[in-house]
């Protein structure tokens, strides 16, 4: 299986080199290059299997420069017991009738970022091994909060790398940044960006481009690498989970063998929900993919017309980790939509660069909507469900998963789909146990007690437990205080690689 960039300007390369650069030297993404699909056959072997062994049949479709042997270890190592709080890795959960959650939160720092970003340390050394390279691998990642964390913790003390991660200095909420600066490791950087989450994408995107940067650290036999999600070996993995999630489905007789689910996915950058569509076109029975938005709405627009335009005003919302203008992995799905031409997404990208806005044919946006459907929800209707799902359900949602719930009620609604669905759970309500306690405990406690209190409050008032990453984190010692503006990103990267 070789991979080639979506702009069509790279020969191709293996799967091991494709994830050890991370972007593509065109600015483009790699794509495999082959479909992958499952056979009946195989999705009935794997209905007996373990997650683990699940991720590596499917992971062998895709890594084909891999062994399975090296597969299976990479994968035990990120997914064997221990690493997450539930035997099942990823367990589907009844919220009600035909509704489930695929919870997506169970790894050491409670968002679903842990799925992918526990296995891509391994998966990225490995690959550098593999293509020769002897350098020091320098992770660069700009987080809107949950990526972060979830690198930190994947690649601490990995030897061969060293980590450092960029997040908006007001975007995200005070249980993520503290699970950052307290991030422990001999390897590890966090810094502070004056501005918002594009502001540090777009930062480590140049970094990433320039050239006198990259010779500067050559001499020093530093080379960069990625662990965003526009890495494939970022997005692999969450394949996976959907595969995974339909065979427990017909396990708990919530489908029968064959008959179609819709997805529902709270989305930002894009990867998560990509990586559904990558499942349905390996075969897995998927109706609709629904993609939730928060008041950055960019996408439900793009998906309902057509047109991409970033021109609008940032908003912070309750779901931080979703507050993006630029969905980077877009541009895999465009590739794909397009006919896998390259040209006319480099045209797309070229306009997104110059003008932020793009507008696809008419071919292009009926293919789109005849796979997805979007729309989005706002910060108290977010709330709004956070309550009336625990209330009516028992169920408790954080206010990403909200935001799902809530635009597929709509979806219901407007289109009367009943079909089994399946809504992406990407992190646990105690993450975000202000807004959380605030849906549930009202805004007059939570305004009363900082977001530790609250976390106690709420596992009281619900009857569950505090998550293990999240416990305890009001005590632990602050250990990265650096803060930059856009502008200085390219020189704390030179100087933080130098001690
Ligand atoms: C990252 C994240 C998302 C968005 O996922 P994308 O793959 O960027 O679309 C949604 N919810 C949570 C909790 C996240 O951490």
């Amino acid at each position: 299986m070789r991979y080639i960039s979506t702009r069509g300007q790279v020969a191709p390369v293996t799967s091991a080199e494709a994830i050890k650069l991370g972007i593509a030297p065109d600015g483009g993404l790699f794509v495999p290059w082959e479909g992958v699909n499952l056979s009946q056959d195989e999705f009935a072997l794997m209905r007996s299997m373990s997650y683990q062994e699940r991720a590596v049949a499917i992971l062998e479709k895709f890594l084909t420069d891999f062994t399975v042997d090296e597969l299976k270890a990479h994968v035990e190592a990120a997914y064997g017991p221990g690493k997450f709080d539930h035997p099942d890795v990823a367990p589907v959960r009844l919220i009600h009738d035909n509704v489930y959650a695929l919870e997506l939160w169970h790894g050491p720092t409670c968002a679903f970022k842990d799925m992918a970003l526990q296995l891509l340390p391994h998966l990225l050394t490995a690959s550098t091994r593999k293509t020769g390279e002897d350098a020091h691998i320098a992770v660069l990642v700009a987080t809107s909060g949950d990526t972060g964390k979830a690198a930190l913790e994947g690649f601490r003390d990995v030897p061969g790398t060293s980590i450092i991660v960029f997040y908006p200095a007001e975007g995200v909420s005070l249980v993520q940044e503290r699970q950052m600066v307290t991030q422990e490791g001999g390897n590890v950087h966090v810094v502070a960006v004056e501005g918002n989450f594009d502001d540090a994408q777009n930062g480590v995107k140049n970094i990433f481009q320039d050239q006198g940067i990259k010779e500067v650290l050559e001499k020093r036999k530093i080379k960069f690498s990625s662990a965003n999600s526009i890495n494939w070996g970022r997005l692999v993995p969450q394949i996976v989970y959907y595969i995974s999630a339909y065979l427990d489905l017909a396990k708990m007789n919530g489908v029968k063998t064959g008959q179609p689910v819709n997805v529902v996915v709270p989305t930002g950058n894009f990867g998560n929900i990509l990586a559904a569509f990558y499942a349905k076109q390996m075969g897995l029975p998927v109706n609709k993919l629904i993609c939730a938005a928060n008041a950055n709405n960019v996408l439900t627009d793009f998906i309902r017309t057509g047109v991409y335009d970033r021109n609008r005003p940032f908003m912070k919302t309750i779901s931080p980790s979703m507050d993006i203008l630029i969905s980077s992995n877009l541009e895999r799905l465009l590739w794909e939509i397009a006919g896998r031409d390259p040209e006319p997404v480099r045209g797309w990208m070229r306009q997104l660069q110059e003008t932020g806005r793009y507008q696809v044919g008419f071919e292009v946006l009926k293919k789109i909507q005849g796979t997805f459907w979007s729309d989005w929800a706002n910060d108290q209707e977010t709330l709004a469900t956070i309550r009336s799902t625990y209330d009516a359900c028992g169920y408790l949602l954080d206010t990403h998963t909200a935001v799902a719930v809530k635009v597929y009620h709509r979806y219901r609604k407007e289109t009367g789909d009943d079909t089994p669905t399946l809504i992406a759970s990407t992190a646990s309500p105690f993450k975000f146990a202000g807004s959380v306690a605030e849906a549930i405990l009202g805004p007059d406690v939570a305004s009363r007690h900082d977001e530790f209190s609250l976390l106690r409050l709420l596992a009281e008032k619900c009857g569950l437990a505090i998550p293990r990453g999240l416990q305890g984190l009001e005590n632990k010692p602050v250990r990265h205080r650096l803060k930059v503006s856009p502008g200085e990103m390219a020189s704390t990267v030179l100087k933080l690689l130098a001690e």
